[in-house]
């Protein structure tokens, strides 16, 4: 969720190694010496975007790279639908955020084409208690007029951290101005007030999302990991259960014992995975990097992807936000493309998400349909195809993207930090630049984590 307004307004080619993979397991039987022959010098776990990054960076400096990936795809939390309807529709990471991005030259060296996603005065409307409205209609409301300028106050705070609600509690925000407050909060992290710490929304770089610079990929996002992945050695279906690690060996497990080692790894197994005790590390981890972990938040996102027989919103709407009801936001998915197709994405994070979740899908479709008739009275909306996605269920996501609790602002410098011998770490959730948790923190995390075990292992040249 995008809140520009609160400042503003008042102002595949991939290798899928089955065959190698067996080759590989077969020689480890063999014996240590022929296994440690053909062992590899890396491995990553986990193919989204940190870990098929890390791994080419790694391939680059002229390592072996074996990539371990639970699914049976590339990607992770970006996943791009392909038989929804004409074009293709994202159930996970939507928008390219800001021009700072890092990925922008993976768009351009793929190949790719965007379009734009403004949040800005004409393209966006946002209900704070009334429905929706044009955001300078919903802005001209004299009640929402004190919390103009909350972001611009929060980076300005006090040096004790305090959870959202604090602050807003602090601010006397009463009526449409706390809902318009608390919707430059939350809304685009996936957790509740009492749960966000101002100093880690801040450190997090979530106030960059205010440029209003968003895009989308036309061909999809996953055009542009696929890109990067090409060409990787990439083992699916391996699911890490147990991860051995010592300054100069790391050994992946799986559920049945097969096992996969090399003289260093890196994980981008996101935190959900970990906080939930899937996997088990030998020795344990650090305290600091298991405070880190507790710092985190992996909140609940949902979406539901809505096909309507024909549009029943105004053409230049490219979102609504609101700051009630069940739904955070309403993206119009082909917002300045020339895709015809009437699709809407209902994003739902935090709170909201997880009160979804409890629906069957009838009833989830009920709500938000119902929450749309809200928006738009005069509506009648026909639904021709709909499509949920529960992040939270996901078992190798465990939940939509982090977030960092009072007094957590520290947390993901820790749990990226270099302290687990030969097992280093990346993962969007250890990046906090531009933005963290975002398809570019992995990316940027990937090139790290790849630096410093380059750093371990390729000699220094004299
Ligand atoms: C609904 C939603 C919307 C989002 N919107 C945006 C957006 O618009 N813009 C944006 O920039 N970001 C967005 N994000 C965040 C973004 O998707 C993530 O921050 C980013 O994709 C994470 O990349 P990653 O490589 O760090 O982790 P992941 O993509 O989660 O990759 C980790 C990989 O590890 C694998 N794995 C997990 N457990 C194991 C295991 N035990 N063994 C082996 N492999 C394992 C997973 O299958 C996965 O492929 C969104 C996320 C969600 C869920």
């Amino acid at each position: 969720m995008c809140h520009a307004l609160l400042c503003a307004a008042p102002r595949v080619a991939f290798v899928e190694s089955a065959t190698s993979a067996i080759l590989f397991q077969g020689l480890a039987s063999r014996g240590p010496k022929l296994a440690a022959r053909n062992m590899a010098d890396v491995i990553v776990i986990g193919a989204g975007m940190a870990g098929v990054t890390a791994a080419r960076a790694l391939a680059r400096a002229g390592l072996r790279v074996r990539v371990l990936e639970a699914r049976h795809r590339v990607g992770g939390r970006i996943h791009t639908l392909r038989d929804f309807c004409e074009a293709p529709v994202e159930a996970g990471a939507e928008l390219i955020h800001g021009a700072r991005a890092q990925i922008w030259p993976e768009v351009r060296a793929a190949g790719l084409t965007v379009r734009p996603s403004p949040h800005g005065m004409t393209a966006m409307m946002v209900d704070v208690g009334a429905g929706a409205r044009w955001l300078p209609i919903a802005l001209l409301d004299p009640q929402t007029w004190p919390a103009f300028g909350v972001l611009r106050r929060l980076a300005r705070t006090e040096a004790r951290d305090l959870s959202a609600r604090e602050f807003i509690e602090r601010r006397g925000y009463r009526g449409r101005a706390r809902t318009l407050a608390e919707m430059a909060l939350a809304s685009h992290l996936p957790g509740s007030l009492d749960e966000i710490g101002i100093h880690g929304f801040l450190a997090d770089g979530v106030l960059e999302l205010e440029t209003g610079l968003d895009h989308r990929v036309n061909e999809g996002y996953d055009r542009v990991v696929g890109h990067v992945a090409r060409e990787l050695d990439i083992e699916f279906g391996f699911v890490a259960q147990t991860i051995e690690w010592s300054n100069d060996l790391v050994v992946v497990r799986e559920r049945d014992g097969s096992e996969r080692s090399a003289r260093a790894a890196i994980t981008t197994i996101p935190p959900g995975v970990l906080q939930s005790g899937a996997v088990r590390f030998e020795p344990e981890l650090p305290q600091a990097k298991r405070d880190a972990l507790a710092a985190m938040v992996m909140g609940p996102a949902l979406k539901l992807v809505m096909r309507f027989e024909e549009s029943f919103w105004p053409r230049r709407l490219a979102l609504v936000g609101s700051g009630v009801g069940p739904v955070t936001v309403y993206w119009n998915v082909f917002y300045g493309s020339k895709i015809r197709a009437a699709v809407l994405s209902a994003y739902c994070t935090g709170p909201r998400a997880a009160t979804l979740a409890r629906l069957n899908e009838d009833e989830l479709v009920a709500t938000v349909v119902d929450d749309l008739l809200r928006h738009f009275p005069k509506a009648r909306p026909k639904l021709a195809a709909w499509r949920r996605i529960d992040w939270s269920r996901d078992p190798f996501a465990s939940g939509g993207y982090t977030f960092l609790r009072p007094g957590g602002a520290q947390a993901r410098a820790r749990l990226a930090a270099a302290d687990t011998g030969a097992l280093l770490w990346a993962g969007s959730e250890t990046a906090t630049q531009p933005i963290a948790a975002t398809v570019a923190g992995a990316y940027a995390s990937g090139l790290r984590a790849a630096s410093e075990v380059i750093a371990m292992l390729v000699p220094a040249q004299p």
